[in-house]
């Protein structure tokens, strides 16, 4: 593992190369956000947002398992979003289980 910077300025990466850093870990097994988060040094939103964009440049390769609820078993898979949902609409139950991906 490579050591974070101590100081607390970072330099802006340029765009491509955090989307080329998700897209080898994505290759390597499947990921939340909130893990390619830390192994990036993004937010998760930011991360998202890379992920859309992932997605319509790898027409379709980038494999979501859908989020689930916890409480009920309920999985998302008509899901489009790549956010976690906030309730499962069948119980309303907020313990989801983020979704991952991965590139197929
Ligand atoms: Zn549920």
């Amino acid at each position: 593992m490579k050591e974070r910077p101590r100081h607390p300025f970072v330099p802006a990466r340029r765009q491509d190369t955090v989307r080329q850093e998700l897209t080898a870990l994505l290759r390597e097994g499947s990921l939340t956000a909130k893990e390619l988060s830390g192994m990036v040094g993004i937010s998760e939103k930011e991360v998202l947002e890379h992920l859309e964009h992932l997605r319509i440049a790898l027409h379709g390769r980038l494999d979501m398992t859908p989020p689930r609820c916890l409480e009920c078993g309920f999985s998302f898979q008509k899901r489009e979003r790549l956010k976690k949902p906030g309730r499962c609409p069948v119980c309303r139950g907020e313990r989801i289980v983020e979704p991952s991906f991965t590139i197929g």
